[in-house]
């Protein structure tokens, strides 16, 4: 309002805030006009206001009335003031008659307008560049405002112009960006290296970076220079500012003093800071006259390089400076060598160029809408691109387009297949280093491999990680050393990217046949390897066939393979693969062609057959080969007894082979006594012996004294077999015959001891118990038997004298035991018996007291001469099973008798007998029994052994058997003698029943006498005898 107030409204019209100009009706406003700002900046720039008034200044307010930003001095009265480009610029006029472009913060940017009057208006067409104006004297104008670039580039770091009053730094490779607000117009920027300058309307500052990194992007000022000047490129080095107006070059110092100028002949169109020391920067300036020259910061002297038809319109050295492209002005890129002066190529359709800054022969140049990428003088490589090449840094191409910097990445790929077509491998491989995918890594490994560039393809290879590869050039390169020819390797190459067929070819070109067979058979391509076989080479042949076989089983072609191995005459192979699968058929085919002596084959044929169990087939190839001693192993291994009996009887001399496993076959299985005899066949008595000492010694130091009863007897027999085998050991044989035997019967005996002290019950009757610790006391009254304890003995009879009433024996008993060692366990029991027993008479009742059926003396129960009568001193022959005393009464022939004859007599008597009916017989049940009548006893007083029975000496020392002669023996019953038939070298031994009505048995086997019913009681109960454990009924099948 014309009182220098300004009124906000809302959209209804009513007031929110009153702005009140400071000088009032001095300052009347006439224009406002509101930022219509972009939405990433509103925060600083929304809902600005700006004013102009004709107190001459322009001044901001936001919403709230309040002032913002700088008032500035506009130097005129405006009139109308307007935002546009989006608020980035305003546009004022008024009594200037001009119309002035300011930013958006008010600085001046330029003159848009020059009229003849006052500009009244003037306004922005929306979303373009074009301002209309209207002025005093009627004219209405239409201008279009150009936006010049203000930039500057050096390698990575590129600065250019925002908004006309900001710089902004980019940094190409991290993408970073710096802004400076200079808050004046920015009219030319310079870049190099740490360096930036900017020149301003009134000065020029430079900055410097802070840390000189090279990411560093701090910035800060190093040195204003406080000159206006005039330029149309600016140049900044390390110490100085090179300033161009056309044909003019100065070079300033940091503190504005001009050092050096020089007179360009033309004007000059493009300088290039070409670097160089500090202080003394070489440039590159191309004039419009084509010239280009070299001059140093140093030097006052220009230095022509040379020159070209037409103006330069760019230029650029190559990384090593070699090289330098120009661009001129009818858009030709010439590329010349700088110390020849040559040129080396050209270009059409460019407008601008620039070098790869890490490859010496690479350049870009665009133009046309089109980028192109040049490798030395290969065609170059387009692709679509708007806008400048600016610079080019390996795959990175820095690229200008309106106002924008934008880095393009491109692939190295084109230039790098140039190189490769022109097999310039390290230049590819150098070109291959900017950036190129896998797949050229890889193409260029190969085509490097294929011509050999050994080295270069190790390069690639590496990059790529192909180990395959890599090895097998490290293979080439030692093979090389060797003076291997290329024409191998090429052909090696082509096998390994798997074209065999050429590979093929080459191998034979280089007479390496055998390679390409290998080849061959390393693919399994096993026809084809034939046709690569030496046509006489049956080494080579039989090499095919072997690995075609190899191959075949490798892939479980089991029947091939064999097959195979059979013709290549690996007959053992062909075993093993028919062996393994059992193939019984084949094998026995297979060792039936075989020649005898193959004897390795045979062998292993047998031995699969075994494995198989195929017995008949596998002894069929034994039998063949001649070989007894596996023919016998594999029937013992299957335990075909019979069999190889037959054979071993065959073949003596393996004998023992068969018959050692054989009996340890048995003792495994618990037959002892057939591994006696099988020991004794092969010969091995002393084993046959070992095994059954073995036997006893544990079964004692087991308590299982029954059977170390048992064993002893059948070590006592197998002594007697010894004896009679006829050595000159006999005598000692019998006598260890019979101090076996007695070993036997003690443990025998004991071990029902042995359970009556451990076990709290017994079977047996207290009788029983009585007569066998009775029977063992007197056995053992010199010596002693390992596991054979005397305590227990004596106990035993201890408790059973006194529950029987044999008192004196009892005490005896207890009164020995007084003298050993006894267990804690029956101490006390002990000592308590002894104390009781005195209490009882010092006596043994009558009835217990055993009668000599010899001399008919009754004995006492105690004699310390043994178990025979203490009269006559017959031996007591004691049931086995109840240890009772039977009535018989041993007696020797008279010298002359025969045993063969004895018997004859034995049996003449029977006819006597049977005319007398002096005897009945009775039938009951199973048993038949012999009864004689009293009278008939009577009768027989007058038996003439009967006499004999008494001639002994009363009293003797020595003990005098019965001795019958020819008549005694003639007169004697049959049924009242028992023989015991033993074996030669020991005589029949004869035994009178006395008592004929008392049932006697004796064992077949051992010899052992025992009441009938005893006997039959146990043999019904374990079903064979107690003391050798034959069984009656099952021999007698066998005897049948
Ligand atoms: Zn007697
Ligand atoms: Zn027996």
């Amino acid at each position: 309002m014309i009182s220098g107030s300004i009124s906000i409204r809302n959209r209804t019209g009513e007031e929110k805030h009153r702005i009140e100009r400071p000088k009032g009706n001095l300052s009347p406003v006439w224009g406002v006009c509101f930022n219509p700002v972009r939405e990433d900046e509103a925060d600083v720039w929304g809902d600005v206001l700006a004013v102009v008034d004709w107190s001459r200044t322009l001044s901001f307010y936001n919403l709230a009335g309040k002032q913002v930003g700088k008032e500035r001095h506009l130097g005129f009265d405006p009139v109308c003031v307007n935002f546009f480009s989006h608020g980035d610029y305003m546009i004022i006029s008024g009594s200037n008659k001009e119309a002035v472009l300011y930013t958006k913060e008010g600085v001046l940017v330029g003159i848009v307008a020059e009229q003849e009057s006052w500009v009244w208006c003037c306004k922005p067409r929306p979303d373009s560049n074009q301002v209309a104006v209207g002025c005093q004297d009627g004219t209405i104008a239409y201008y279009e405002l150009g936006f010049s670039t203000v930039h500057s580039l050096y390698k990575e770091r590129y600065a250019y112009r925002e908004n006309m009053s900001d710089v902004i730094i980019q940094h190409l490779i991290t993408e970073e960006k710096v802004r400076i607000k200079c808050r004046d117009l920015v009219k030319k920027l310079a870049v190099y290296k740490h360096r930036l300058a900017v020149q301003l309307p009134e000065r020029i500052v430079v900055y410097e970076l802070t840390k000189g990194d090279s990411n560093d992007m701090h910035y800060k000022v190093k040195e204003k220079i406080n000159q206006k000047v005039e330029c149309t490129l600016l140049v900044v080095c390390t110490n100085h500012i090179v300033l161009c107006q056309e044909k003019v070059l100065q070079c300033l110092s940091f503190q504005g003093v001009k050092e050096r100028e020089w007179i360009m002949e033309a004007a000059i169109r493009y300088i290039k800071v070409t670097g160089g020391p500090q202080g003394k920067e070489g440039l590159l300036v191309g004039l419009k006259n084509g010239q280009i020259v070299k001059l140093f910061v140093d030097n006052p002297f220009p230095l022509p390089v040379l020159k070209i038809a037409s103006a330069v319109r760019c230029l650029d050295l190559s990384a090593t400076r070699k090289n330098l492209a120009v661009v001129d002005d009818t858009g030709i890129c010439l590329v010349y060598d700088i110390n020849t002066k040559e040129l080396l190529y050209q270009e059409p359709n460019a407008n601008s160029v620039a070098w790869n800054s890490q490859n010496e022969d690479m350049l870009c140049y665009s133009g046309a809408g089109f980028l192109n990428i040049k490798a030395r003088d290969f065609p170059s490589h387009q692709q679509k691109l708007q806008g400048f090449v600016v610079g080019f840094c390996g795959s990175k191409i820095f690229c200008l387009h309106m106002n924008r910097m934008s880095t393009i990445e491109v692939p190295q790929s084109a230039p790098m297949y140039q190189y490769l077509e022109k097999k310039m491998f390290s230049g590819a491989y150098k070109v291959a280093c900017l950036g190129v995918t896998e797949g050229d890594w890889h193409a260029l490994a190969m085509a490097a491999l294929e011509e050999l560039d050994l080295q270069v393809s190790r390069e690639s290879f590496i990059r790529i990680r192909d180990v395959p590869y890599l090895q097998l050039i490290q293979n080439f390169e030692e093979r090389k050393k060797k003076g291997e020819s290329d024409t191998v390797f090429l052909a090696d190459t082509l096998a390994y990217q798997g074209k065999f067929a050429e590979a093929a070819k080459l191998y034979k070109r280089a007479g390496n046949e055998s390679r390409a067979m290998t080849m061959y058979t390393d693919l399994r391509m096993f026809d084809q390897a034939q046709e690569f076989l030496g046509s006489d080479d049956v080494q080579d042949k039989k090499m095919l066939i072997k690995k075609k076989a190899d191959w075949a089983r490798n892939i479980n072609e089991p029947k091939a393979a064999a097959e195979m191995y059979l013709s290549a005459g690996e007959t053992l192979k062909a075993i093993e693969i028919v062996g393994e699968n059992g193939w019984v058929d084949m094998l026995m085919d297979i060792s039936r062609r075989a020649d005898k002596a193959d004897r390795d084959a045979l062998m292993l044929c047998a031995s699969y057959l075994k494995q198989h169990k195929q017995y008949a087939y596998a002894v069929e190839v034994y039998r063949r080969m001649g070989d007894i001693p596996s023919l016998l192993q594999l029937y013992v291994e299957a335990r075909q007894w019979e069999e190889a009996f037959i054979v071993a009887n065959q073949h003596p001399d393996y004998k023992e082979d068969v018959y050692v496993p054989y009996a340890n076959w048995l003792a495994e299985n618990d037959r002892f006594v057939e591994a006696q005899k099988a020991f004794h066949k092969a010969g091995r008595e002393d084993e046959a012996l070992r095994v059954l000492e073995q036997l006893t010694h544990n079964a004692v130091n087991e308590k299982r004294f029954s059977d170390a009863g048992y064993y002893y007897w059948l070590l006592s027999m197998q002594c007697l077999d010894i004896a009679r085998d006829g050595n000159n050991q006999n005598e000692k044989m019998i006598n260890k015959f019979w101090d076996l035997q007695r070993k036997a019967e003690i443990y025998y005996a004991y071990h029902n001891v042995h359970r009556y002290i451990e076990e709290p019950f017994t079977s047996f009757l207290p009788e029983a118990l009585f007569n066998m610790a009775r029977y063992l006391i007197h056995q053992m009254f010199s010596d002693t038997l390992v596991g054979v304890s005397k305590v227990a003995i004596l106990y035993a009879l201890a408790k059973q004298s006194r529950n029987l009433g044999a008192y004196k024996l009892a005490r005896h008993a207890y009164d020995r035991l007084q003298n050993l060692r006894v267990s804690q366990r029956f101490q006390e029991s002990i000592d308590l018996g002894a104390v009781t027993i005195r209490s009882k008479p010092f006596s043994d009742v009558e009835e217990l007291l055993p009668l000599c059926y010899r001399c008919s003396t009754t004995n006492p129960l105690l004699n310390n001469q043994g178990n025979c009568c203490i009269n006559c001193r017959q031996p007591f022959v004691h049931s086995f099973v109840s240890f009772e005393i039977l009535p018989l009464v041993e007696f020797v022939l008279e010298d002359g008798i025969t045993d063969e004859e004895a018997l004859r007599l034995l049996e003449s008597d029977s006819s006597i007998l049977t005319e007398q009916p002096s005897w009945l017989e009775e039938s009951g049940g199973k048993y038949q029994s012999l009864r004689i009548d009293s009278n008939i006893e009577n009768d027989l007083d007058a038996d003439p052994f009967t006499a004999q029975l008494m001639s002994f000496e009363e009293g003797g020392l020595e003990f005098s058997p019965v001795v019958a002669s020819r008549s005694v023996l003639q007169s004697m019953k049959h049924s009242d003698v028992i023989i015991s038939k033993w074996q030669s070298p020991l005589h029949y031994r004869y035994f009178r029943n006395l008592m004929p009505d008392v049932q006697i048995t004796k064992c077949n086997s051992c010899n052992q006498l025992f009441h009938s019913d005893d006997y039959e009681l146990q043999v019904l109960q374990k079903g064979y005898c107690p003391f050798c454990r034959y069984n009656p009924e099952e021999s007698q099948v066998t005897d049948n």
